[in-house]
């Protein structure tokens, strides 16, 4: 009788050290079982991008502590991950990992979160510069050597000598530019002056000219100190012949006015065109600037020879005298009224 092995059959593992033989029948029941049968990984973990598989008795080890895809705990930290993450990316950052001081001669190891604060303020081996760098001292040194020569107070004495003298040029430099300053806002102000009279419709300007009976006789010339003709900032003076001018010589009073030039010429409408009131008591005269050149610094001044008699003048100041009298005072003094005008309407 035929034995019944020839109807035995080994395990298809058998070269991954399967000892199992046994008959046809039960083959696939086997297999399906059979601790040397490659399995894939429950995680899906994958090397170079193929899926791994693993002979089903390794699973649970592979699982457990192989797998790059196991579950996986910062030892520093309390990060949370795969290993593969925690190992590969999270190690290279944790802020609780142990990483030595950079400078070289340094030998102590530190949390890498506190690397930066230990390297800028306190490391013995980090170069810096010597406190007295401010006021020039070029020195760097270890932390450790700087306080040295930080002590040495002849080098640092001579070097503030020397900022304070750099100071003082800078200090008279910048009094030089505040003096030029205020001279930037002198002028400014006379264009703020000028811009807020643009609302005004009329100037109106008080001369005074004083010891007039002196300058009679003395046949003065007397001008004002210039005066702006806001609205737009024409420049003016007034101008009195005490004992008179051309036709009025020896018997009247002449008054004229003359425009100057100014900075902002530019910015001005010339020929000038407006009114000049001259009032003196009740006595006025209007100077016109309509048919006039009026141009700055012009030539004859605009104004009358014959304002006001000097006999009449004379009447005058003699009544003001005498209610002057009973005040205890002589007044002298021809005190002007002008009113400049501006004529808009002409352009
Ligand atoms: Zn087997
Ligand atoms: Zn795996
Ligand atoms: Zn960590
Ligand atoms: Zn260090
Ligand atoms: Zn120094």
């Amino acid at each position: 009788m035929r034995d019944i092995k020839v109807l035995e059959v080994r395990c298809a593992n058998t070269t991954r050290g399967c000892e199992w033989i046994e008959c046809v029948g039960t083959l696939e029941e086997h297999v399906a079982k059979c601790e040397y049968t490659l399995v894939e990984c429950t995680n899906k973990c994958t090397v170079k991008a193929k899926t791994v598989f693993v002979m089903r008795k390794d699973l649970e080890h592979h699982v457990q502590s192989e797998c790059p895809n196991r579950a996986y705990k910062c030892k520093y930290c309390t990060e949370e991950g795969t290993y593969a993450n925690i190992m590969e990316d999270h190690d290279n950052l944790c802020l609780k990992k142990p990483v030595p001081c950079p400078n070289t001669d340094c030998t102590l190891t530190l949390e890498r979160g506190r690397v930066v604060e230990h390297v800028a303020s306190e490391c013995e081996h980090t170069v810096v510069a010597c406190k007295y760098h401010s006021i020039g001292c070029p020195e760097w040194k270890k932390r450790k050597d700087i306080r040295i020569h930080e002590e040495d107070d002849k080098i640092h004495l001579r070097l503030s000598l020397n900022k304070v003298s750099q100071l003082d040029g800078t200090v008279a430099q910048l009094n030089h530019t505040v003096s030029q300053l205020s001279g930037a806002v002198e002028q400014l102000q006379v264009v703020v002056k000028q811009l807020i009279g643009r609302t005004e419709k009329e100037v109106s300007v008080s001369i005074d000219v004083p010891d007039f009976r002196e300058r009679r006789s003395a046949n003065d010339m007397f001008q004002s100190e210039p005066f702006f003709t806001i609205p737009s900032g024409y420049k003016m003076k007034f101008i009195v012949y005490c004992s008179g001018h051309g036709d009025g010589e020896g018997t009247h009073l002449s008054v004229y006015t003359q425009l100057l030039d100014v900075p902002y010429h530019d910015h001005l409408q010339w020929p000038f065109r407006g009114n000049v009131s001259v009032k003196l008591w009740e006595y006025e005269t209007i100077i016109n600037y309509h048919s006039s050149e009026a141009k700055p610094g012009g030539d004859p001044w605009e104004g009358t020879s014959c304002f006001l008699s000097l006999s009449s003048l004379h009447i005058k100041l003699a009544s003001v005298a005498m209610r002057s009298w009973y005040d205890k005072r002589l007044d002298d003094t021809l005190h002007f009224k002008l009113a400049i005008q501006e004529n808009e309407e002409i352009h």
